[in-house]
């Protein structure tokens, strides 16, 4: 294996461990999410600021937008070939949509935390 995989196959996991678990990419404390998809102020455990670096604004809205349509079409689609009862088309909306949104967020804030830490040379 070459350095470059080595590089990318650490920085996948601790792109998915910060994601998914909220690890301080730093330090590996449970520190990183206060909110479902908003990040703390700073790593409890080693002091490492994260809302300096946390990716704000109109620029998720690129990922967001097509995702929401996405999301639509995918329901009625689903409505469409399977017709399930109302109850059960909300009960799967109420818990796929969040689980969805969240998750993409969370992946795609941490990833742009990665980078934006590595760019500033916090990260190796
Ligand atoms: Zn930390």
């Amino acid at each position: 294996m070459t350095d470059s995989t080595e590089q990318a196959t650490k920085g996948q996991g601790g792109l998915t461990r910060a994601a998914l678990f909220g690890l301080c990419p730093r330090c590996g404390a449970r520190s990183l999410w206060d909110a479902p998809a908003a990040f703390a102020p700073s790593c409890r455990a080693c002091g490492l600021v994260f809302e300096d670096y946390e990716p704000r604004g109109r620029g998720l809205y690129f990922v967001l937008l097509p995702l929401t349509f996405l999301l639509i079409a995918g329901a009625l689609k689903l409505d469409d070939l399977v017709r399930p009862p109302l109850w059960l088309m909300l009960a799967l909306i109420v818990v796929v949509v969040p689980g969805v949104i969240f998750g993409t967020l969370r992946l795609m804030k941490a990833a742009l935390l990665i980078a934006r830490l590595r760019a500033a040379g916090v990260l190796a």
